[in-house]
């Protein structure tokens, strides 16, 4: 099995809490292993991303570093591939079966300001539609393409929360049963 990582670019204590909460979150939910922060420490934010994967289950690891040219030296080494979000990129269409092929990936996503040298360490500079929208929509567009949707039905072991899908209303029990 492959590890897919996500890395955070240039979070932004307060302004950039609830974009980067929900890097982390639709990271876990759509089939990545890990996501990496950068730039602010954001201890709460932090916390709160490493609360809800407890909660619900799977693995799922969270972490800082402040410079986010490290995490890139790291896959480098290791020769993953590194994909970069970017809506001046190539169409993702055109890209996906290389990316497919790739066993293990780094996703980096942008914030308010992305640093010219990303576009050089980038294996691939991908847009997903040339418009510019979000880091969240566009990772979510990247996963459920990489994983050909199979991500929808992830497993999440040892969850202490899980959802009964209904038509109409909530429920949610505790335990693990997946
Ligand atoms: N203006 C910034 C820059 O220097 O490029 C980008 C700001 S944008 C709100 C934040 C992030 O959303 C980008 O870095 C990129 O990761 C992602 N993003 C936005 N639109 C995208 C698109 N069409 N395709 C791929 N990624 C996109």
């Amino acid at each position: 099995m492959g590890k897919v990582t996500v890395l955070r670019l240039g979070h932004r204590l307060h302004r950039d809490d609830r974009l980067s909460t929900h890097v982390g979150l639709t990271a876990r939910a759509l089939g990545a292993d890990e996501v990496i922060y950068t730039d602010d420490k954001d201890d709460a934010m932090l916390a709160s991303v490493a609360e809800v994967a407890g909660k619900w289950g799977g693995k799922f690891k969270v972490s800082y570093v402040e410079d986010w040219k490290e995490p890139l030296k790291e896959a480098k080494k290791k020769k993953i591939k590194i994909v970069h979000l970017t809506m001046y990129g190539e169409p993702l269409q055109k890209k996906i079966s290389a990316i497919r092929k790739e066993k293990n990936l780094m996703i980096a996503v942008g914030g308010a300001k992305v640093p010219g040298q990303m576009y050089i360490a980038a294996d691939y500079n991908v847009a997903v539609g040339s418009q510019p929208h979000s880091e969240v929509a566009a990772l979510a567009v990247l996963l459920h393409e990489y994983f050909k949707g199979k991500e929808l039905a992830k497993k999440f072991p040892k969850a202490k929360l899980r959802i009964e899908p209904q038509a109409s209303g909530k429920k949610v029990i505790a335990g693990d049963r997946n």
